[in-house]
């Protein structure tokens, strides 16, 4: 498969772009694989694709239901930062920025990523006072932060509404400067075509319906809507679908549920919002793309869910919050929402582990923010499989930290779903 560079660029440009080939091939599923990744989201893919790199593991297979980027991957809002301070956590989001910070390089695909900078806003003293001890734990895991005073808040983001009679006066904000966006499709189709480059079959319109396990219990394959294949380790990174096909393998009952989030996009507009803005009074997170759609989200809708879509009281919700925040946003039109099936756990915290059967591995949980571990998600799962241990980036994400009462609780809000 060709190099993309500016050569190959130029030359298709003066071709009339007819000679770009597939980026991936249309692979048809062997009988057997050393390893089978179920799921062809960010996840599984960027799994195949360390799993060949790093690991010389190249007898894959990754099984997708649908096409690749139909998932989560390709419906979030993209936001990308490493600002947390629970040490399960940071240290492993950290490793995903850097790995995000040498993407497109390492792919030869330019997935966009800008570091645009992630601004938390507080509204009271004690949220100033939460942020600084965040701030400082982020620091103190070598991870960037500032604490921004409302006057610095309003030079960073003229738009924003910093008056002090505003609904939710501001009071400063805790910024991670190398936090940004990416752009979430070119993801999805860098690492399929990385993986591919490197002889991983990816196969498409491939439902796992089943498992396959030989005498002693082991899981030996998958049966599929396209036959039977056989491997020696199956993975599981199906997002939210984690629930049905983990009980397609015999599992019942995971701390996981499936809710579905809601995203939106207004009508394009002159760059106004150079940077990723959440509100700290209520939940909402806002954008602005290459397009100049302002992209923005907020709440899950609240119950649980398998449908890719949501309801008007949550876009009302969303809404309203946004103009809260930048009231000159309010002739705007909104130009499209949508849905995506959220795997949401119950400590807000992913699950990245080895089991929780023989020849099974799991790989979930990611809530409101997989996207930006996808890099450091991949990397730790693909050494989780070709080690059958985990490394010490994940050792916190397995599953039986909830019966043990070790959870990272990194909200601090419990064990409910809704709050993360
Ligand atoms: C609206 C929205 C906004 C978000 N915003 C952000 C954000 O700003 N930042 C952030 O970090 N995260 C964000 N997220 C979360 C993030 O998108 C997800 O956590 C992440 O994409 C999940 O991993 P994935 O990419 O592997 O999932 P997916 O892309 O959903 O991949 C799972 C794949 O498994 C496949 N599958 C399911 N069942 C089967 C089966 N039986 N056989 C074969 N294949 C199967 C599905 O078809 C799917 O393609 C957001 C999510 C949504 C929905």
């Amino acid at each position: 498969m060709a190099e993309y560079s500016v050569f190959s660029l130029i030359g298709n440009a003066l071709t009339g772009n007819r000679r770009w080939k597939p980026a991936w091939r249309a692979a048809a599923p062997k009988p057997t694989y050393d390893v089978i990744i179920v799921g062809g989201g960010g996840h599984g893919l960027a799994t195949a694709y360390y799993l060949a790199k790093e690991h010389g593991i190249h007898n894959v297979a990754v099984l997708e239901r649908g096409y690749v980027g139909g998932g989560n991957v390709g419906r979030n809002t993209t936001i990308v930062r490493s600002n947390y301070m629970l040490p399960g956590n940071a240290p492993f989001y950290e490793w995903s920025v850097k790995l995000w910070e040498g993407l497109s390089a390492d792919l030869n695909y330019n997935v966009m990523f800008s570091q645009r900078g992630v601004l938390n806003l507080a509204h009271s003293p004690a949220q100033m006072d939460a942020y600084a001890r965040r701030g400082n734990a982020m620091r103190l895991f070598g991870i960037d932060a500032e604490l921004l005073d409302r006057a610095q808040v309003a030079k960073f983001v003229p738009s924003l509404d910093v008056s002090p009679d505003a609904r939710f006066p501001v009071a400063g904000g805790l910024l991670q400067r190398r936090g940004g966006t990416a752009r979430h499709d070119a993801v999805a189709w860098g690492y399929a075509r990385g993986a591919d480059r490197r002889g991983v079959d990816i196969v498409e319109n491939c439902e796992v319906l089943g498992f396959l396990r030989d005498a002693s219990g082991r899981i030996v394959g998958v049966e599929t809507t396209r036959g039977e294949i056989r491997a020696g380790k199956v993975g599981v990174a199906v997002a939210g679908s984690t629930g049905e096909v983990m009980r397609r393998a015999g599992i019942e009952r995971l701390p996981i549920e499936s809710h579905v989030l809601q995203a939106f996009v207004s009508e394009p507009l002159k760059p106004v919002l150079d940077t990723v803005v959440t509100f700290g009074a209520g939940h909402l997170y806002v954008s602005q793309s290459d397009k100049g759609g302002l992209v923005f989200g907020g709440d899950i809708d609240g119950y649980n869910s398998y449908a890719q879509r949501g309801n008007l009281p949550v876009v009302e919700d969303v809404a309203s919050l946004l103009l809260t925040m930048f009231p000159a946003y309010g002739r705007l039109k909104l130009l499209r929402s949508w849905g995506g099936i959220m795997d949401m756990s119950m400590d807000g915290s992913p699950i990245i582990t080895t089991g929780p059967l023989p020849g099974l591995y799991l790989n979930a949980g990611w809530c409101y923010g997989g996207f930006k571990a996808t890099p450091a998600s991949g990397w730790c799962f693909a050494w989780t499989i070709a080690n059958d241990r985990p490394h010490d980036l994940n050792a916190a994400y397995s599953l039986d930290r909830f019966h043990r009462g070790r959870v990272i609780d990194e909200r601090g809000a419990g064990p409910v779903p809704w709050h993360h």
